[in-house]
């Protein structure tokens, strides 16, 4: 199949896009996810030095790998599914990332989102490859037993790459602590001994980490705070915009808000609404937690989903999915400095766009890497049976963010270049030493 291309629909079960006639990668710039994170690519390559005669490693994936998922549907009839687990990168470890259950998942974007994970994992230098699974489905349309069931089978037709030393899957949209805890006894059955290292993200009583939930958007917060600094954005009176509400957003949104920034805009699934003064993130939280969207909240004003780019605001923090910022809206935001809580949000058109304007873009390869830092401590936790405290873990990754997100400010300066590519820079130079040192078997 051509990584591009959209494989079947698997199921009748499979919804329409949320709100969308197509889905937005096909609608913005006409680049799927694989096409920009290989444009990304292409801008790193005159940095390389000699390391650029690897270079061709970074542009196609180690291993991918496409599966059947069929299940029985409460119903009593039987339904197919599409599942992939795609390995880019192994050169400095096992591969590492989410699983992603949606009914715009494809090959293509799954393939670009392992190697995203292979430049963030290498960008604040964690043991890891990149890797990434999916299911193209929506999972709000199963019950509870259908879910599992799916997730029971996807794991075990996946379980010949995974495992502790291999591939160690975690939560991404629409995954969570249970899917996570289905994964890890699927695969320890199958085993026929408890492999607890086998994923991160678990409940907390399941190997899991303190600190896991929150990992991601406090590290957002934590670049975002740095960041402010270099450019004498005073986050106490800044003005926060945000979409998608969920575990990176709703978190990332929560901290804001208690430094006292003003979140005043979050977009969802479900709408968009707007209070000038502030919206009481904790509040919002618990509609979400009750009802699975912020539309119908009531201390706010709704707002067509498409002015949510032109709300006044100093930050933006898409959190929701790829290809949300484009030719079509960078020029319309207002923000002064835009944090990727979501993996691939921005175009690289839209990348120029906002560089010209002068609006900082903090990258998602390194503004979302606090999840798999502190998935990494989640696992060395695993192997070692010990685990540690909540604060020891929070100063943990912190410190890991702060490091490197200093570490790729000199180099953005020292170059001239944008975050993303000072990034990329710092990454692929390390994937490829160590390509470089393991050298080419056989
Ligand atoms: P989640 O499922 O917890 O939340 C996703 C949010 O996006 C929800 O609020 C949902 O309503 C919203 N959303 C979905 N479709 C939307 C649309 N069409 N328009 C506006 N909002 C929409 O997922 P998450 O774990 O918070 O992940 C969000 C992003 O962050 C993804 O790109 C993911 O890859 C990335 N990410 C997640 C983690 C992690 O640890 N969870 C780590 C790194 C990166």
């Amino acid at each position: 199949m051509s990584p591009n291309a959209t494989p079947p629909v698997a199921s009748s079960l499979i919804a329409p896009p949320l709100g969308h006639a197509l889905p937005s990668y096909l609608q913005a710039d006409n680049l799927g996810p694989w096409g920009i994170y290989l444009q990304q690519v292409d801008r790193v390559i005159p940095y390389l030095g000699h390391l650029a005669r690897w270079a061709e490693t970074l542009k196609r994936p180690k291993r991918a790998l496409v599966v059947d998922v069929p299940i029985q549907l409460d119903n009593g009839t039987v339904a197919h599914f599409e599942g992939y687990r795609v390995q880019h990168n192994t050169s400095r470890g096992p591969g590492k990332g989410g699983v992603r259950f949606h009914q715009d998942v494809t090959l293509s974007e799954v393939m670009a989102l392992s190697a995203w994970m292979s430049i963030k994992n290498a960008a604040v230098n964690v043991p890891y490859g990149g890797a990434k699974g999916g299911i193209r489905v929506d999972p709000k349309a199963l019950s509870r037993g259908e879910l599992e069931r799916m997730t029971r089978r996807y794991t075990s037709e996946i379980g010949i790459i995974i495992g502790p030393t291999k591939d160690i899957p975690a939560p991404d949209v629409n995954t969570n602590e249970q899917v996570m805890a289905w994964m890890m006894d699927t695969y320890s059955m199958n085993q026929g001994a408890t492999a607890t290292g086998v994923v991160t993200g678990k409940p907390v009583d399941l190997g899991g980490s303190l600190g896991r939930r929150d990992a991601t958007g406090r590290g957002v917060f934590t670049v975002g705070m740095e960041a402010a600094q270099h450019i004498g954005l005073d986050v106490v009176s800044a003005r926060v915009a945000v979409q998608g509400f969920g575990n990176v957003g709703g978190v990332a949104a929560r901290l804001f808000a208690q430094t006292g920034a003003r979140v005043v805009a979050v977009q969802d699934h479900g709408g968009t609404i707007y209070q000038a003064s502030g919206l009481d993130v904790p509040a919002l939280q618990a509609h979400v937690a009750a009802t699975g969207s912020v539309a119908g909240f009531p201390q706010a004003e709704v707002i067509a989903n498409d002015t949510f780019w032109d709300v006044d605001c100093d930050i933006l923090i898409p959190a929701a999915l790829e290809q949300q910022i484009t030719a079509a809206n960078a020029g319309r935001i207002k923000a002064r400095m835009i944090i990727e809580g979501a993996n691939g949000p921005t175009t690289p058109a839209a990348d120029d766009i906002l560089q010209e304007r002068g609006i900082l873009v903090l990258p998602d390869v390194i503004a979302n890497a606090g999840g798999v830092t502190v998935s990494y401590f989640e696992w060395v936790q695993d192997f070692s049976s010990y685990f540690w405290s909540e604060d020891e873990i929070n100063a943990r990754l912190v410190r890991i963010m702060k490091e490197a997100f200093s570490g790729v400010w000199q180099v953005a300066q020292d170059h001239k270049v944008s975050l993303r590519t000072a990034t990329f820079i710092v990454a692929c130079k390390r994937i490829l030493h160590a390509r470089e040192l393991r050298g080419l078997y056989p």
